[in-house]
């Protein structure tokens, strides 16, 4: 398991190179190691999956508990990525898309319909699953309901699950559609997952915040058995945690810099096995 440093606008770019989707060269670029190491392993399709809060450091604290993602991290590589935003729309939005926030401008979903208005050949507006989709391939995203929406017109494949105050029920639905989106055999999926993220707001307590971050360990295994070989999985953050009193009053040095760079954990890996 080798750690390096990327930023979250670069994975657009990689998966683009990775499985040839023309797209117009966004400000991210292709992560280069993870070209030879899919190029080594011939991978076909790729999964991104958004958990959704975790950090770098956060991750690191969970990975002993979180033994699906740590099993998949080291097969793969795990990087600590630069994060563009603070907040879960724009820093989606620059996953996607391959911009920084500022060149992108959407702060909230409403944002995607205004700047559409614009000009809807944007090609900053234009995730990976919809230039994906425009040159013929099979591109899912399965998100909560007014993003999925979002993609009406841009990718055929979207499965939206409605906010909810059950959070853990909400992931176990995206998990349930992803699975199922699976079995159609997308060139690309993405995938949000929102447990730890809404834990980290209401809970108090990091017994509680396990809980979370158990449930996420679940979904996160359950869609990697689901998939094919071949296919390379970009599991991220989106952002730090918040709420970085709460979660860092017994925090070393190393831990609090990264909240404060807000640095997340990216975890690539090539599934080899059926
Ligand atoms: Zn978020």
């Amino acid at each position: 398991m080798r750690i390096l440093e990327c930023n979250t606008i670069d994975i657009a770019p990689t998966i683009a190179r990775l499985l040839k989707i023309p797209m117009v060269p966004p400000a991210g670029r292709p992560i280069q190691v993870v070209e030879s190491y899919a190029k080594e392993r011939g991978c076909k399709r790729a999964v991104i999956i958004v958990v959704d809060s975790l950090g770098y450091s956060l991750y690191k604290h969970l990975s002993t508990l979180m033994i699906n993602l740590s099993g998949i991290a080291e097969k793969g590589i795990l990087f600590r990525c630069k994060s563009a935003a603070t907040i879960t729309s724009p820093a989606l939005a620059s996953i996607f898309t391959g911009y920084p926030p500022e060149m992108h401008n959407i702060y909230s979903t409403s944002d995607i319909y205004t700047e559409r208005a614009k000009d809807s050949e944007n090609p900053r507006l234009k995730s990976v699953m919809e230039w994906a989709y425009r040159a013929g391939m099979k591109a899912s995203a399965v998100i909560e309901s007014e993003g999925a929406e979002s993609f009406r017109g841009r990718i055929k494949d979207f499965y939206g699950v409605p906010n909810s105050e059950d959070i853990l029920d909400y992931d176990l639905k995206i998990t349930s559609y992803a699975v199922r989106a699976l079995k159609e055999k997308p060139d690309v999926l993405a995938v949000h997952l929102r447990a730890l993220d809404r834990f980290s707001h209401r809970a108090e307590s990091w017994k509680e915040l396990r809980k979370a971050a158990k449930a996420v360990d679940e979904n996160l295994g359950e869609i990697y058995r689901s998939a094919e070989k071949g296919t390379i999985f970009f599991i991220c953050g989106d952002h730090a945690i918040h709420g970085g009193e709460k979660w860092l009053k017994d925090a070393e040095g190393e831990a609090i810099k990264n909240h404060r760079e807000n640095l997340v954990a990216l975890i690539v890996a090539c599934k080899q096995e059926a």
